[in-house]
């Protein structure tokens, strides 16, 4: 029987705890050690090899013993299981071999017989600790790696020693959340588990003030659960985590492949854009080589058209000049012409009395014959036809002859 008995100390401790009486006939205490200094198993973790601080357990007892409700569970607490029991009472120890632990006295109420029986016998024994600390620190250089998530992810303080290598680790400092303690298969902190009688100390007979207790810690990111030594021997709770978080990775997997999907869908469509852009963008660049082809021929013939119009213009400019020039000569002509009528009307004038002169001339006889001749006169045909017409006797006159030619 592991039990503790429920002396009036003890019963004293639980009403300070609880607040009020209980029914002590129902429940069973018992000593536990819940966490020790010893370095903690949890590999792949940031805390692997880490070592808790004794100020840690100095904290969580004080908790404890100024009536915070931390609740027992079995296996630990995944949200929503109603607790066996609680924990009342807490103390730092230091052990023999110098290592510091955090004693706790629990007790087990009445709903839960079988694991009073269990724990009595010790079929049940090793406990752990839900915990948040308040600071992560380097055993080498004391940087809290709480300050710098990449230091976490990375396991790496800030100066590069990376925790669980070598002589580095983390040093867990300061309680954030004291939030449960567990009964499970195996404990995260080496020698945290529910203590025989011989072991007691809180529950001692011998009991003196200033002895001490037990814890491991839960966080979803700092928590710890187990501690194996064989894979065969694994925590159930720390299978039942990494297989939550595989789940969790695979999800998170299928999101990116989601999303990647999704972006090469987006890439893909703004290609077949870019292609359909570069398509309009060459037609466009035909279509303004066209038109420029266009312009300049069409600037040709403007220039054309326009040497033509100044031709034009010159040859009109020539065709009114010489208009001018042709007028002007008209106008001279017809000066010349009234000029010359005037002088011919002038010479017909003076010709009109020489003539009225000749014709009286030619009527006298005898008459002069004028030199050359007379016009009309054939003096052949008219003797010839009227040979004695002429009473005078004058017969073929040498005077009347036209000369030989
Ligand atoms: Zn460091």
């Amino acid at each position: 029987m592991k039990r503790i008995e429920l002396t009036e100390r003890i019963k004293a401790l639980i009403k300070a705890s609880v607040g009020d009486d209980i029914d002590y006939e129902k429940i069973a205490a018992f000593e536990a050690t819940a966490v020790t200094s010893l370095p903690l198993n949890k590999r792949g973790s940031v805390f692997d090899r880490g070592q808790i601080t004794a100020e840690t357990f100095i904290e969580a007892a004080n908790l404890l013993n100024t009536g915070l409700f931390v609740p027992l569970h079995t296996l630990h607490e995944q949200g929503y299981e109603i607790p066996v029991g609680r924990l009342f009472y807490g103390e730092h120890v230091k052990s023999n071999q110098g290592t510091d632990e955090l004693r706790v006295l629990f007790f087990v109420d009445g709903t839960s017989p079988d694991l009073i029986s269990r724990l009595d016998t010790g079929t049940i024994e090793e406990v752990s600790v839900g915990m948040q600390f308040k600071r992560l620190l380097c055993s080498t250089c004391n940087i809290d790696l709480m300050e710098d998530n990449e230091s976490i992810w990375s396991q790496t303080c800030k100066n590069g020693h990376v925790m669980g290598m070598g002589s580095n680790h983390v040093k867990p400092d300061g309680v954030a959340n004291f939030r449960e303690m567990s009964l499970v298969s195996k404990g995260a902190s080496n020698g945290a588990k529910v203590l025989g009688a011989q072991k007691r100390l809180l529950a001692s007979a011998y009991y003196k003030d200033g002895s001490a207790l037990a814890a491991s810690l839960k966080d979803p990111e700092f928590m710890l659960f187990g501690s194996p030594t064989k894979l065969a021997e694994e925590d159930p709770m720390l299978i039942a985590e990494l297989q939550a978080k595989l789940v969790k990775a695979e999800g998170d997997l299928t999101l990116t492949a989601t999303a990647k999907a999704e972006a090469e869908g987006k890439v893909a469509t703004l290609e077949a854009a870019k292609v359909t852009l570069e398509a309009a963008k060459t037609e466009a660049e035909g279509k303004v080589a066209t038109l420029e082809a266009a312009k300049t021929e069409a600037e040709g013939k403007v220039a054309t058209l326009e040497a033509a119009k100044t031709e034009a213009e010159g040859k009109v400019a020539a065709l009114e000049a010489a208009q001018v020039e042709a007028d002007a000569a008209k106008v001279a002509l017809e000066a010349a012409k009234a000029e010359v009528e005037t002088k011919l009307l002038a010479a017909e004038t003076e010709l009109a009395p020489l003539k009225a002169a000749q014709t009286v001339t030619l009527g006298q006889r005898p008459f002069k014959i004028p030199l050359g001749g007379v016009e009309g006169l054939r003096a052949t045909t008219t003797d010839s036809v009227k040979p004695d017409s002429d009473s005078v006797g004058l017969m073929a006159s040498r005077a009347f002859k036209t000369p030989a030619r």
